[in-house]
C-alpha cells in the first residue's frame, strides 16, 4: 500500500496520528473510533514512507485475540513484519533470550496453574481454603504483584487502597501466603506469568548489556488499549523504551474495565505530563456502530460520576440509521438463553452468518446456559477467552503430534498438518450428528483452518506453525470456527460484531453483586458501555427477573438503563412466568432524533412537545371509525382505542399484521378485534 492511499482511509485526526511519527504521541478516543485502526496505520505509513524501520517497532497490547487482530491488520497494509505481542508474549520472549546469559541455564518452566502452588503456599501455613477463597487469594497476590507491592508493603497498600477483605482474611495473612507462596515457587524453580514481567523489569534495571541490546531492537513502541496498563505493566514500558520518545499510546479511559486487577487509567490521562510535550489527540467519531446503538452507549455513560464522568467523550455516529437498540425482559435465566438463541436461530434463517453474532455477559458461568440453549437448536458457537479450546484433550494432543512431526522439516507443511490431524480423528467432511464426536472434529478443523492461516504466510514453515500454535495455548486464546461467540465483557474487549446480545443486565450481574463501592460500580459501568459498543448493527440488551425457573422474581434491570426504561417500583407487577415479556423498544423521537428518556414518550414514540408527524386528514379517518365502533358497541371512545393509541398507528401507519402488533397499544386482542378495518383505512388511505 502506498503511503497516499494509507492515508486516504483516515479521517482528519486520524490522519494526524499517522503523521505525529516524532515524539510521544497520547490518543485519547472513544470506542469504535478508530483507534486501533489509527495506531496501525501510522506504523505502515512510518514504514512506506520509510521513516520506521519495521523490524525496530513493537505493537503491544493486552490480550492474545487483540494482538492477532493488530498481527492481521498489520498484514493487510503490507507490513507482516512488525511485531505485535501482548506485554506477556514480547516480556516472555525477551526472558528466554537473556535467561541463560544473566541467571544460568534455561529459562525456568512456566506455572500452568497457579492455584496448586497457592493451595501448598496455604496448607504450608496450616491454612484451609476452599476452591473459591483460593481463587481469591489468587486475585489478590496477582494484584499485589502487578501493583508492584512485596509482602512487606502489601498491608499498608491494602489499607490505603480499600481493597476489600479478602476471604476473610487479614492482610497481613495474605502478605504471609505471599511469602509462601514465593517459596514453593523457588523451591520447583517455576516461574508465573507475573514472575515474566517482574524478571525482564529487573534485568533491564540492572543489567545495562541487556537494556542496550533490548533497546537497539526496538526502537518505536505503540500500545493499544493503554488506559487498562499496570504499574507492573507501565515499568517494564518505560525501561523498554529507555530514553527514547517514540512511544505512542491509544485509550478511551471510559473503557478501563482492569482496574480490579491494577489496571490504572491515570496512566493514560496523566501521559501528557509524564511525558512533556507529548502530542494529545482525540477522536469522537465512531464509525462501528448505528447512531441508535452510539445514542444508547452515550446514555448509560451520562451517568457516570468521578474520572469516569470528568473524561468522558460523548460519540457522534457516522454511520446511516439503524434499528432501535431492544431491551428485554425475561422470567428467568433459562428463558433468557432460549429467547436469544431462538432469536440467533431467527436471524441464520434470514441469511445472518453465525460468525457475525456475539451473546455477551458478565461472568463466564452465564455462558453455559446459553451455550445449551444454542446446541439445541443445532447452532455451533465458541466461547471466547479461548480457555476451553487449548484446554480440550484432542488439541493438547493435536499440538503434541504436531510438535514431534517438526522432527523432519516438511516440504507442504499444510499437508502434513492434515495428515498428522487425521490419524487424531479429523476428515475433510465433519462426522454425522452432534455430541463428543463432533465436538472433536470441531475443534481439529480449527486447527486446520488456523494453522492454514498462519502457512498462508510467505515461508512459514511447520516450526513457524507449532511455535504459534504453542503461544496462542500459552495465552489461552482459541482460533475461530464459524459460529456464534459467547464471550464475557473482559474478552470481547476491543473486538466488534454486527449483532450484538448483552445478557444479564439486571442487578446483581451488571453491576455484579459484589461491586459495593461507588468505585467498583462504576467500572462495572463501564464493562456495560463496553459491552454495548462491540455492536456494529443490531444490539439487544435482555435481563431475567429470576435465576431459576419457578423462583421468585426478586431481580431488577441494571440501574445502568436508568434513563432508558421505566424500571418498575418495588410493588410493581411481577413478570409474567413464561415466554418472553414485552420487549421495550429502546426509541428515538420520530420528529427531532433525540433520545426518548421518559417511558411515555417511549411510547408515543416522540416527545410530547413534537409535533405529531401523522397526517392529519388519516387521523381524522381513524377517529370517525372509531366513532362508528363506539357507537355499535355502546361504549366511550377510548373503550376502542386510546388518543395516543390513535395516534401511534397514524404515524406509524404499518401494513401488517405483525407491525400493527408492534404499535404500542395494540395487543392480540384489539388486532383480532379491530385489525382488518385499520388496515384497510391505512390502505386506502395510501392508495
Ligand atoms: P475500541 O475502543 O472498541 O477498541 P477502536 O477505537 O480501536 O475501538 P477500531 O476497531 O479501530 O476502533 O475501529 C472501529 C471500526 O470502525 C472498524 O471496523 C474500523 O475499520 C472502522 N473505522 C475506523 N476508522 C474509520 C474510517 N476513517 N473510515 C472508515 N471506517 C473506519
Ligand atoms: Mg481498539
Amino acid at each position: 500500500m502506498s503511503a497516499e492511499n494509507i492515508l486516504e482511509a483516515l479521517d482528519p485526526e486520524q490522519r494526524e496520528v499517522a503523521l505525529s511519527l516524532d515524539g510521544p504521541v497520547c490518543v485519547l478516543a472513544g470506542a469504535g473510533t478508530g483507534k486501533t485502526r489509527a495506531i496501525t496505520h501510522r506504523i505502515a505509513y512510518g514504514v512506506a514512507t520509510g521513516r520506521l524501520n519495521p523490524r525496530h517497532v513493537l505493537a503491544v497490547t493486552f490480550t492474545a485475540k487483540a494482538a492477532a487482530e493488530m498481527r492481521s491488520r498489520l498484514r493487510d497494509l503490507g507490513v507482516p513484519a512488525v511485531q505485535a505481542r501482548t506485554f506477556h508474549a514480547a516480556a516472555l520472549r525477551q526472558l528466554r533470550h537473556f535467561w541463560p546469559r544473566v541467571v544460568g541455564g534455561p529459562l525456568p518452566q512456566l506455572l500452568p496453574q497457579k492455584y496448586p502452588a497457592v493451595a501448598e503456599a496455604c496448607s504450608r501455613l496450616h491454612l484451609s481454603v476452599d476452591r473459591a477463597a483460593l481463587r481469591d487469594i489468587l486475585s489478590e497476590i496477582e494484584w499485589a504483584r502487578v501493583s508492584m507491592l512485596t509482602p512487606e508493603s502489601y498491608p499498608e497498600a491494602a489499607a490505603r487502597t480499600r481493597r476489600p477483605g479478602v476471604a476473610g482474611f487479614e492482610s497481613r495473612s495474605i502478605a504471609r501466603i505471599m511469602t509462601s507462596y514465593e517459596e514453593v515457587k523457588r523451591e520447583r524453580s517455576l516461574l508465573d506469568f507475573e514472575d515474566v514481567l517482574l524478571h525482564m523489569v529487573g534485568f533491564l534495571a540492572e543489567r545495562p548489556d541487556v537494556a542496550r541490546e533490548v533497546r537497539e531492537q526496538y526502537r518505536h513502541f505503540v500500545v493499544d488499549e493503554y488506559q487498562d496498563v499496570s504499574p507492573l505493566q507501565h515499568d517494564l514500558l518505560r525501561l523498554w523504551v529507555g530514553e527514547r520518545r517514540d512511544l505512542c499510546v491509544v485509550g478511551d479511559a471510559a473503557q478501563t474495565i482492569y482496574t480490579f486487577a491494577g489496571a490504572r487509567a491515570s496512566y493514560l490521562l496523566d501521559f501528557p505530563r509524564e511525558m512533556r510535550g507529548a502530542t494529545v489527540i482525540r477522536l469522537e467519531r465512531n464509525y462501528r456502530s448505528t447512531p441508535q446503538i452510539v445514542r444508547l452507549a452515550n446514555t448509560v455513560l451520562d451517568g457516570a460520576r468521578g474520572r469516569t464522568r470528568e473524561t468522558r467523550l460523548t460519540l457522534v455516529s457516522q454511520r446511516d440509521d439503524g434499528p432501535a437498540p431492544l431491551i428485554e425482559s425475561y422470567p428467568d435465566d433459562l428463558a433468557e438463553a432460549q429467547g436469544v438463541a431462538e432469536r440467533i436461530h431467527e436471524l441464520l434463517q434470514e441469511g445472518r452468518s453465525a460468525a457475525d453474532v456475539a451473546v455477551l455477559f458478565r461472568t463466564n458461568a452465564q455462558s453455559e446456559a446459553v451455550e445449551e440453549a444454542l446446541t439445541g437448536r443445532g447452532i455451533g458457537y465458541l466461547v471466547r477467552g479461548g480457555d476451553r479450546f487449548f484446554e480440550r484433550q484432542e488439541v493438547r494432543r493435536a499440538l503434541l503430534t504436531l510438535r514431534a512431526a517438526t522432527a523432519v522439516e516438511s516440504e507442504d507443511p499444510s499437508h502434513t498438518v492434515r495428515d498428522t490431524l487425521g490419524q487424531l480423528g479429523w476428515s475433510a467432511e465433519p462426522p454425522a450428528g452432534t455430541g463428543a464426536q463432533r465436538e472433536r472434529w470441531d475443534s481439529l478443523n480449527a486447527l486446520v483452518n488456523l494453522s492454514d492461516t498462519v502457512l498462508a504466510r510467505p515461508g512459514a514453515t511447520l516450526t513457524d506453525l507449532v511455535r504459534e500454535l504453542e503461544e496462542r495455548a500459552e495465552a489461552q486464546s482459541a482460533p475461530t470456527v464459524d459460529g456464534v461467540t459467547l464471550a464475557s465483557v473482559h474478552a470481547a474487549k476491543g473486538l466488534e460484531w454486527p449483532v450484538v446480545f448483552v445478557i444479564g443486565a439486571s442487578e446483581g450481574l451488571m453491576p455484579i453483586s459484589m461491586a459495593q463501592t461507588p468505585a467498583e460500580v462504576e467500572e462495572e459501568r463501564r464493562l456495560f458501555y463496553v459491552a454495548l459498543t462491540r455492536a456494529k448493527d443490531v444490539l439487544t440488551v435482555s435481563w431475567a427477573a429470576a435465576r431459576t425457573p419457578g423462583a421468585r422474581s426478586s431481580r431488577k434491570p441494571s440501574r445502568f438503563l436508568d434513563g432508558v426504561i421505566e424500571r418498575p417500583e418495588p410493588r410493581s407487577p411481577q413478570p409474567r412466568r413464561s415466554g418472553r415479556r414485552g420487549a421495550t423498544l429502546l426509541d428515538t423521537c420520530r420528529v427531532c432524533g433525540e433520545m426518548l428518556a421518559e417511558p411515555r414518550d417511549q411510547r408515543r414514540g416522540r416527545h410530547a412537545g413534537c409535533p405529531s408527524p401523522a397526517d392529519p386528514a388519516l387521523l381524522e379517518g381513524l377517529r370517525a371509525w372509531r366513532r362508528e365502533r363506539s357507537r355499535e358497541n355502546a361504549a366511550p371512545a377510548y373503550t376502542v382505542l386510546t388518543d395516543a393509541t390513535l395516534e401511534a398507528i397514524a404515524e406509524r401507519d404499518p401494513s401488517t399484521d405483525e407491525q400493527l402488533l408492534a404499535v404500542p397499544g395494540v395487543g392480540t386482542a384489539k388486532r383480532d378485534r379491530y385489525g382488518e378495518d385499520i388496515l384497510a383505512i391505512l390502505a386506502r388511505h395510501r392508495s
